[in-house]
């Protein structure tokens, strides 16, 4: 892992910035402001009057870098450093942490806390095709990790808040959903109820896929959309009949769940989704897929564009 940080890459700005001009624009630059991807209608700017890696635009008239629009875009911290960063995370098997990667790396707890967030929100996949298909087979199931902050009241229960067994039961429900030799797709939903449930199933599988979950209620046929719907009954001590089990969804929730304890260990509720992203990228991005660690690090950096993080902290990163 140490040895992965000689590469110049990690070293030089320009050879960073060529790198990742490689990955984002694989047909040469591409205007972010108004999409122009014309090679004799954009001008790279060179000069000591520029910045290295300006373009311009003659289309628009803007001028840009490879990291306008995309997580990098007005960071103080060298690009460098964000692909160093970049390497460290999809080449860990079970994540590191930010005290970690800000002792390798040599910049701020603060700033790498920050950086790794960012990524994190790049790994998201948001807006892809449904997982499934006629023929293909997706689990389902929830697990529950960690205190909900905010105690969540049941409609059903006058305002009371849910039990489980008589105490108060006020975890955070994820939803996962897998498709067998294929993605994951992972949610932190604020309760795990019928209507949740059934409507993240319909947004995201193909309504030609076979379903496999538990004897939950929360999982309706119906509600779901889907073909067809097999069911094991855990409560019977039924966990394979067939071809019909939920334990491809449940390892992955155990390899999350040994993660979290192992590396992250405190995950405050507003970022349990981007955590998610990272294990759903790292399951998506896997070497059974046939995907390796170089790999990995190029279809992050495809996926930094357009994810710039909505809120910002002017005094990190
Ligand atoms: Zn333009």
């Amino acid at each position: 892992m140490t040895d992965l940080l000689k590469n110049p890459v990690f070293q030089d700005e320009a050879k960073a910035r060529e790198w990742l001009e490689a990955r984002v624009w694989p047909e040469g630059p591409t205007c972010p402001h108004c999409g122009n991807a014309d090679e004799d209608k954009i001008r790279s700017l060179q000069g000591k009057a520029h910045r290295p890696g300006l373009y311009q635009c003659a289309e628009c008239r803007e001028q840009f870098t490879v990291t306008v629009k995309t997580v990098f875009e007005r960071s103080k911290i060298p690009l460098s450093k964000w692909l160093a960063a970049l390497f460290l995370m999809t080449a860990s098997k079970k994540g590191i942490s930010a005290h970690q990667a800000h002792r390798m790396l040599g910049i701020s707890y603060k700033s790498t806390w920050f950086m790794m967030h960012r990524l994190r929100e790049a790994m998201r996949s948001g807006g892809l095709e449904p997982l499934g298909g006629r023929g293909k087979d997706v689990e389902a199931d929830e697990t529950y990790f960690g205190k909900a902050e905010v105690l969540h009241v049941s409609p059903k229960r006058k305002g009371r808040p849910y039990t489980k067994r008589g105490k108060i039961f006020n975890n955070r429900p994820i939803l996962a959903l897998v498709e067998r030799g294929g993605s994951v797709r992972s949610f932190h939903v604020a309760v795990a109820d019928q209507a949740t449930v059934c409507k993240i199933v319909r947004e995201n599988v193909d309504s030609e896929t076979k379903m496999h979950t538990d004897e939950s209620k929360l999982y309706s046929k119906a509600l779901m959309g889907v073909s067809r719907h097999r069911r094991v009954k855990h409560t019977a001590g039924e966990y394979v009949r067939g071809d019909v089990t939920t334990n491809t969804v449940e390892s992955y929730f155990s390899v999350f769940k040994r993660g979290m304890r192992g590396t992250y260990q405190h995950c405050s509720e507003k970022h349990l989704h981007r955590y998610l992203a990272e294990f759903d990228f790292r399951h998506n991005n896997r070497i059974a897929l046939g995907v390796n660690d170089t790999m990995r690090a190029e279809n992050l950096a495809e996926g930094i564009v357009g994810k710039r993080l909505t809120y910002r902290r002017p005094d990190q990163a």
